[in-house]
C-alpha cells in the first residue's frame, strides 16, 4: 500500500519508521553523529553534516510531513525557531499582516524582532475576510495566523481567508499547534506553511522542546532549507526520537482530550461561579457552527474561562487547582491552568491584550489525559473554594 492511502493514525505510525535494515528494531535508531564520512572529497554523500541533515531528522520530518499532507517538513529546535525562520522568507520593507488572536511570544517576535529588521507587521481582526483584504498594500508578502486563536479559541474561516490571501499572492502561514493535524489540515486548504510548536500536542508529554514547518510546494520547501541550515536552528537527534514517539499516540490523545474538554466546559458553562466558557464544541461559542463545519472530529483540548470575581480572586483561582498544575505551555497529558494577562500573553502591550479581548480575569485551560471527572471535581473544589 502506498502511505498516502493509509489511515492518518497507520501513517503516525509507519511513515517514517521502517524497521532497521542492519539489525531488524521496529523503532529507528537514534544516530548522535555530527559528522559523516563522505564517499570522496567534494563527493557529498546522503548525509554530511548534522546541521544539514541528519537520519533521526529526517525520519521524524517524514512523518510529520505526512500527517499535514505536505511535500515535506523541516524540524526545528522550538515552535519560535520554525516561526522565525518563516518570517525570514521576507525583506525589509515587506508588509505582513498577521491575526490579533495569536501566541504572545508570536506577537513579541514580529513586533520586536521583525519589526527592527525593517518587516512591516500589522495584526488585524480575522473574523471577517474582508478585513484582510482591505489591509492588503502593494509591498504585504504574508498572512499569518492561527487555526484556533489564542487565547479566545476562535476558529477563523481558513478557506477563505487562504483563498483572499492568494488573490493578492500573499504566502499563507498557519499555526496549527491548538488544532494539529488531527481536527484540521490547513496545507490541503491551499496554505503554503503549516506550523507548529511541537512541543505542546505533537511531543504530547511536555519532554521535548520543538518547532515545525510544513509546506505544499518543493520550492518554498527549499527556500526554507536553505534559511533553517544557513541560520542553524535544527532539532537534535535525541529530540526528535521524542517527537517521533508523541506522534504515534497523537490522534489517540487528541481523541480523548476533544472528549474530555467538551465534558469540562459542559460543566463550566453550568458552573454558578462561571461567567463565560469559551471553547468552539459549546453552541454559545461565537464561532461555533464554523468549528463544526472546519474542524475534524472535535473541538480541540483547550478550554477558555472567565469566573466571577476580580483580578486577585482569579488568582487565587489558579493556584487552587490540585490536579491542573500552574503553568504556561499546552497539549500535554498532564492539565494545566493559568492566567494569559499575567502568563502567556504577558508579552502583548495593554492595549493589544485589551484589543484581543484577554482580560484580567481571564483562565485558560489545558485539558490533559487524567480521568475527566477527576478533572471536574478538581474545577469545583478550586472554584467553589476561591
Ligand atoms: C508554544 C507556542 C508557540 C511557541 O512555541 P515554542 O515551542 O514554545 O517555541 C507558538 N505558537 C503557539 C500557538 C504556541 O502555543
Amino acid at each position: 500500500m502506498r502511505p498516502e492511502q493509509l489511515k492518518f493514525q497507520t501513517r503516525a505510525i509507519h511513515v517514517g519508521n521502517p524497521p532497521d535494515p542492519q539489525t531488524g528494531a521496529v523503532v529507528p535508531p537514534i544516530h548522535p553523529a555530527t559528522t559523516f564520512v563522505q564517499p570522496g572529497a567534494g563527493d557529498w554523500g546522503t548525509f554530511d553534516y548534522s546541521r544539514s541533515g541528519n537520519p533521526t531528522r529526517t525520519a521524524v520530518q517524514t512523518t510529520l510531513a505526512s500527517l499535514e499532507g505536505g511535500c515535506g517538513a523541516l524540524a526545528f529546535s522550538s515552535g519560535m525557531a520554525a516561526t522565525h525562520c518563516a518570517t525570514m522568507l521576507l525583506s525589509a520593507g515587506d508588509h505582513l499582516l498577521a491575526g490579533m488572536d495569536i501566541y504572545g511570544g508570536t506577537y513579541r517576535l514580529l513586533h520586536k524582532i521583525c519589526s527592527s529588521v525593517g518587516i512591516q507587521v500589522q495584526t488585524i481582526d480575522l473574523s471577517d475576510p474582508a478585513n484582510v483584504a482591505r489591509a492588503i498594500r502593494d509591498n504585504t508578502k504574508m498572512l499569518w495566523l492561527e487555526g484556533i486563536g489564542n487565547p479566545r479559541l476562535t476558529v477563523p474561516d481558513l478557506p477563505a481567508l487562504i483563498e483572499v490571501a492568494h488573490d493578492h499572492e500573499l504566502l499563507v502561514g498557519v499555526d496549527n499547534t491548538f488544532a494539529t493535524p488531527v481536527l484540521q489540515r490547513p496545507l490541503e486548504w491551499g496554505a503554503d506553511i503549516v506550523m507548529h510548536s511541537a512541543t505542546k500536542y505533537l511531543g504530547g508529554h511536555s519532554d521535548c522542546l520543538a518547532g515545525v514547518l510544513a509546506v505544499r510546494d518543493q520550492d518554498l520547501l527549499d527556500r526554507l532549507y536553505f534559511i533553517q541550515n544557513a541560520t542553524g536552528a535544527v532539532l537534535s537527534p535525541f529530540d526528535c526520537f521524542l517527537l517521533a514517539r508523541g506522534l504515534k499516540t497523537l490522534q489517540l490523545r487528541i481523541n480523548q482530550q476533544c472528549r474530555s474538554a467538551q465534558q469540562l466546559a459542559l460543566f463550566l458553562e453550568n458552573h454558578p461561579q462561571v461567567k463565560n466558557v469559551l471553547y468552539p464544541g459549546l453552541p454559545s461559542h461565537p464561532d461555533h457552527e464554523r468549528a463544526s463545519q472546519l474542524l475534524d472530529g472535535g473541538f480541540g483540548g483547550m478550554i477558555t474561562l472567565e469566573a466571577e470575581g476580580d483580578f486577585e480572586t482569579t488568582r487565587r483561582l489558579v493556584k487552587s487547582t490540585r490536579l491542573f498544575h500552574l503553568a504556561v505551555s499546552l497539549g500535554a497529558v498532564e492539565s494545566l491552568i493559568e492566567q494569559p494577562a499575567s502568563m502567556s500573553h504577558a508579552s502583548y502591550d495593554a492595549a493589544a491584550r485589551a484589543e484581543a479581548g484577554i482580560t484580567d480575569g481571564l483562565i485558560r485551560l489545558s485539558v490533559g489525559l487524567e480521568h475527566p471527572k477527576d478533572l471536574i471535581q478538581d474545577l469545583d473544589q478550586a472554584l467553589t473554594g476561591s
